[in-house]
């Protein structure tokens, strides 16, 4: 039955009982006044009857007067329509046969006499039977109020015991299910999807635990397989990822821990389990490497791990979904090897270069005793040819020398003569070496340095090597007849700052950030068939080994500002 039906029989139930209460009442009620009602009209007004006869009886000794005959007449008429007990008949005919006779006779007083005595004794029987039959019906009537008290009490009480478990019980055939339900959706808020409701009725609540349990089951199905692929693909993630040769770390966004392979962990030396789920920056307390590739911007570091050394490059890759950052994967990568073929490369270098420098040296040392006059005449041509061989002599030497400066470099065997002297001795000595160049190209060198700045802190050679090449690059790269401006300033703190400003071809953006790699010449540039791309790599080597920052500026057809930064002395 719908529930529907089942408010409808309930409800209708309740107005069933209220009806049958009220419908036992008006019975029992109707049966009281029915019989008390045949005691008034019958009994009673018999009773009526006979006292009239009786009163006109009394009028008058002797024979009957009209007046007499009349009331007597009317009255047992309405007697003889009156029988109800048994009896009463043949009382009330006796009577009539007594009155006719009264009636007939004239004179007989004796006989007269006996007549009404007899009368008397039928109206007074008659009026005894209807007092009996009163009182009977008087008990009977009793009787039938106490029983229909105690039918109706007893009724009622049942009535009223089952309207109150009614009462007690409906709401909650309607309410335990709809809380149950409410329990249930609560779970599943929860992604607890094993919910059954186990409603066995067959109303709207049956459908409705039907249709949830149908649901629960979707549910639970398309929770497990979407869980069983998205597990299938992480379990095929994590061995790509375990089976590469380079470290690999994933963070989240709040830097915590989500995922390493197993190279990260041995060269962490810390087990998986006690990684993943940790925020990292928590172990990196404990930790020098992982507190070095979160926090330093180092991009080589050598790591001692499995009994040797090895070189690794770390490359934070951000995680972005839709503009916002999710995350970060590090990846360290062995790049041992390389290390160890650069150093060979390196060792080479240098060895190449230093060879060079002897015999490049003793070519400069016999030029240098051809033009003596002592050692003979040389016409002009042979003039010309010998300043050609001094001029590539020069450079070949000054190549060696930046190569030899960067193999020096490399290795690490970079010596620094740290010394206090103000930023005019440098300016000084560079303006110097480049003087020459710059008259040739007529390049207006213009130099600002106050003799007010304080002094700085640095290695005399190689910050003026530093600016020479600076000047030297600005110099090339400046079209004829133009400015190229030196300036020397301090800037906030303890730093001084160098600047070399030209009004030249400029640098293209995407190239900026390549500029202070070796061997790195601006493609189409001018200076890319002559230049070896170590100069800047170089410099910048010399000024981070003095604690100094460099960098560069520059608009494309523009000119470029080079400069870097010493601390004060
Ligand atoms: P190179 O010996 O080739 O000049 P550098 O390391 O000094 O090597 O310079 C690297 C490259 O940077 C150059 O090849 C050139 O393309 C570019 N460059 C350096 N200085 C300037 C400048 N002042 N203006 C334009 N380009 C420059």
């Amino acid at each position: 039955m719908t529930i529907k039906n089942k408010l409808r029989a309930g409800i209708g139930f309740l107005f069933l009982l209220a009806f049958i209460c009220c419908g036992l009442s008006i019975y029992y009620l109707n049966r009281l006044s029915a019989v008390s009602g045949v005691i008034l009209k019958d009994n009673y007004e018999t009773l009526q009857y006979m006292r009239n006869i009786g009163l006109a009886m009394d009028e008058d000794g002797g024979a009957l007067n009209n007046h007499q005959v009349g009331v007597i007449e009317k009255n047992l008429v309405k007697q003889e329509h009156n029988i109800t007990e048994p009896g009463e008949q043949e009382l009330t005919d006796s009577l009539r046969s007594k009155y006719e006779q009264l009636k007939l006779i004239k004179g007989n007083a004796l006989h007269q006499n006996e007549l009404r005595l007899d009368i008397r004794r039928l109206l007074y029987g008659i009026m005894q039977l209807n007092m009996k039959a009163i009182q009977h019906k008087n008990a009977v009537a009793n009787d039938t109020s106490g029983s229909a008290t105690v039918l109706v009490a007893l009724i009622g009480s049942f009535l009223f015991l089952v309207a109150f478990s009614f009462i007690i019980n409906f709401p909650g055939y309607i309410a335990n299910p709809i809380k149950e339900l409410t329990e249930r959706i609560k779970e599943i808020s929860k992604r607890n999807y094993h919910q059954q409701l186990d409603f066995k009725s067959n109303d709207e609540f049956g459908e409705l635990a039907q249709a949830f349990n149908n649901m629960t089951f979707k549910l639970n199905e398309y929770e497990s397989s979407s869980l069983a692929s998205i597990m299938f693909e992480k379990k095929r993630i994590e061995t790509i990822i375990n089976s590469m040769h380079d470290g690999i770390i994933g963070l989240d966004e709040k830097s915590f821990i989500i995922f390493v392979n197993q190279v990260a962990c041995e060269l962490v030396g810390i087990a998986e389990a006690n990684l993943i789920g940790h925020y990292a920056p928590d172990v990196a307390l404990e930790n020098d490497l992982l507190r070095n590739l979160l926090v330093t911007d180092q991009h080589k570091m050598k790591i001692y791990a499995d009994n040797r050394e090895s070189y690794y490059s770390k490359d934070i890759m951000p995680v972005i979904n839709k503009g916002t950052m999710i995350g970060k994967v590090i990846i360290l990568k062995n790049i041992t090897e390389f290390q160890q073929l650069d150093e060979a490369k390196t060792n080479f270098i240098a060895t190449i270069s230093h060879e060079l420098k002897t015999p490049i040296s003793s070519i400069k040392m016999s030029l240098k005793l051809l033009d003596d006059q002592r050692i003979g005449e040389v016409n002009a041509e042979q003039k010309q040819l010998l300043e050609n061989i001094d001029d590539d002599a020069r450079r070949l030497l000054q190549i060696t020398g930046e190569l030899l400066d960067m193999a020096q470099v490399e290795t690490g065997k970079l010596n620094l003569n740290f010394g206090t002297t103000h930023p005019k001795n440098i300016v000084d000595y560079a303006v110097k070496a480049v003087k020459f160049t710059a008259e040739q190209k007529q390049v207006d060198l213009k130099v600002n340095c106050a003799d007010s700045l304080p002094d700085v802190r640095a290695d005399l050679d190689k910050t003026t090597w530093v600016l020479i090449n600076l000047l030297s690059n600005a110099i090339k790269y400046s079209p004829e007849r133009s400015e190229v401006e030196l300036n020397v300033k301090r800037l906030k703190g303890d730093e001084i700052e160098f600047s070399v400003t030209d009004h030249g071809q400029g640098i293209e953006s995407k190239y900026l950030p390549r500029i202070f790699e070796r061997y790195f010449k601006v493609p189409g540039s001018k200076g890319e068939q002559s230049g070896t791309g170590l100069g800047l790599a170089i410099a910048k080597d010399f000024i981070e080994a003095q604690s100094g920052k460099i960098g560069v500026e520059s608009d494309l057809g523009e000119g470029s500002r080079f400069y870097f930064t010493l601390k004060k002395g």
